[in-house]
């Protein structure tokens, strides 16, 4: 590794914050450093929420990229898997510091990409800086050989040692990409491995400024490559040539990846939908609960795997608190510009809002009652939607069991504690969960009934997601795997159990019988009954 430069501005020819009408191509050339691309690709221009006008222009690789990437991964990760492990984690380490110093240019370009509002993308931020900061400095201890105890105390010394697997392949999507796009990335090369990176077409500059920081703290060339294109073209061949996958994305896609995986016996961490639920319990404080929710469901215009659409409220106090959302969704600002001082932000795409709006529209069709919100918002900006709160949703809706991913949420009320639980597991999904109530050990009873890899009492995500040293994922239908914690890291591993075998073997010694040997075996067993096994 060569000694590092001072940090540089990640975007040198930035305009006023608030008037990026696109991210220039003299800004995105410096970072298609990692980008493995043909000499002449195609090239693609991506679409900017805020205002519908061109966001960036970007080259495509090929499948005969894709391969390369993974050979030039495969070259660079012998020789980083044999650096000791401390020095692999340092880059993990200044890496958290680039992104702390850098963080105006990385939300502005990831606001530009995606729409969303700047608190939704300094909070993704957090998150990035977060995790390296967990993995630089846990993950050593955890990818250390360990003793385990042998077969014979004593005659049999056995270590487990972790292997890297090789080169990871990681598709990740476009909803959080300052965090996604490299959170996953982080403890699998701290494992030893190279990585092939297939961010989402949409939000491929805010992944290159991301890993072009990664390369100044020290992460060696050609380790981890980026290949540029749309999920159904790259994201076969990426598959193809991993020694193991990273996606998250949708339910849908995610039982694609499984089948490609499974064929080729390789493993899988699929990070998928939810349909997450939010109980409010009788004796909960309204006005925090509001916040709370409002929170939870609209944070990043509700394109938040675990965000909440579904909002239990307990009927003796739900008259009480839809006038209270409802007042703090119609006071959210929609500012469409890069720079703080939105409440909410836009939708992705075209696309999202069409299936936002199909959903409600659906709902309101069927007879369900708009309380807030319920519209488009062609006024504030191409992709924008109205904050929206629903109430009188049935089975027949769409909306009620599938996974809307916009700024809209359904009201639904119980009478006791078990149907509140349920009804939040009424659902094919298991992400996240959450229970607001004053009596917190009532609710860490419910949270531990909930079916999903998450839950929070008194808060609705940020709690349990931000709990580094915890996994976090997926039952049922949400996934398969975690990330976080050290399941987080180890699934990039490939474990090796070495055994060492002293004095005795396993036949039987001195001239014995097979029978006396199995005899004395069985005693020797007996003894050994109580001694602790780790
Ligand atoms: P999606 O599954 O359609 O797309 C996700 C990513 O996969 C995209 O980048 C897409 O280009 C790519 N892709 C599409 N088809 C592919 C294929 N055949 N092979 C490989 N890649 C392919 O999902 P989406 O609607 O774009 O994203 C939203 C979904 O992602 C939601 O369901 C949301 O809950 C989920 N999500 C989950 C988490 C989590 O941690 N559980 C986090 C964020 C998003």
């Amino acid at each position: 590794m060569t000694a590092q430069a001072p940090s540089r501005p990640l975007v040198t020819s930035a305009p006023e914050p608030g008037a990026w009408p696109a991210l220039p191509d003299s800004l995105v050339a410096p970072l298609l450093r990692s980008a493995v691309v043909g000499p002449s690709p195609a090239t693609v221009r991506t679409v900017a929420p805020f205002t519908g006008d061109h966001a960036a222009t970007l080259p495509i690789s090929t499948p005969d990229d894709v391969a390369h990437a993974f050979a030039m991964a495969r070259r660079a990760q012998r020789a980083w898997s044999d650096l000791p492990v401390k020095q692999r984690a340092r880059v993990l380490l200044r890496f958290h510091d680039l992104v702390l110093e850098q963080q105006a240019s990385i939300l502005d370009i990831a606001q530009t990409e995606t729409g969303k509002a700047r608190r939704d993308a300094s909070e993704e931020l957090a998150d990035c800086a977060l995790t390296s900061r967990y993995y630089g400095i846990a993950g050593p201890r955890m990818l250390a050989d360990e003793r385990v105890q042998g077969v014979f105390p004593v005659l049999t010394q056995t270590r487990l040692v972790h292997h890297p697997k090789g080169v990871v392949g990681i598709i990740s999507p476009w909803n959080y990409p300052i965090s996604l796009a490299v959170t996953d990335a982080l403890p699998a090369l701290l494992a030893g491995n190279g990585v092939v990176l297939r961010p989402d077409l949409q939000t491929t500059v805010t992944a290159l400024g991301l890993v072009s920081l990664l390369l100044e703290a020290g992460l060696p060339e050609g380790l981890l490559n980026v290949v540029i294109g749309d999920g159904p073209d790259l994201g076969p061949h990426v598959v193809e040539h991993s020694d193991y996958v990273m996606f998250t994305g949708s339910t849908r896609v995610g039982r694609i990846i499984a089948q490609q995986c499974g064929e080729r016996l390789i493993g899988c961490s699929l990070e998928l939908g939810g349909k997450n639920a939010v109980i409010i319990r009788e004796d909960a404080d309204l006005e925090r609960s509001a916040e709370i929710t409002e929170r939870a469901s609209f944070a990043n215009a509700g394109q938040l795997c675990i965000g909440t659409e579904r909002i239990l409220v307990h009927e003796s106090v739900v008259e009480a608190f839809v006038p209270l959302l409802v007042a703090r969704l119609e006071a959210l600002r929609l500012v469409p510009k890069v720079g703080w001082g939105a409440g909410m932000g836009s939708l992705i795409s075209a696309k999202q809002l069409e299936k936002v709006s199909a959903h409600v529209d659906d709902a309101v069709a069927k007879g369900a009652l708009v309380l807030t919100g319920g519209r488009p918002l062609p006024e504030v900006g191409p992709f924008y939607y109205a904050p929206t709160l629903l109430r009188g949703v049935t089975p027949e809706m769409a909306l009620c069991r599938e996974e809307t991913f916009g700024p809209v949420a359904s009201i639904y009320t119980f009478r006791t504690d078990d149907e509140a639980v349920a009804m939040a597991n009424d659902t094919e999904y298991g992400l996240n969960g959450a229970v607001l109530t004053r009596d917190v050990r009532a609710g860490a009873a419910m949270a531990r009934r909930i079916m999903t890899g998450t839950v929070n009492v008194n808060e609705a995500y940020g709690a349990a997601w931000g709990s580094l040293g915890a996994p976090m994922g997926g039952m049922k239908a949400s996934g398969l795997g975690r990330r976080h914690g050290e399941e987080g890291l180890i699934k990039y591993t490939e474990p090796q159990t070495i055994s060492v075998q002293r004095l005795i073997g396993f036949g039987a010694p001195f001239g014995r019988t097979d029978e006396q040997w199995a005899g004395l075996m069985t005693t020797a067993f007996r003894s050994l009954k109580t001694l602790r096994v780790k």
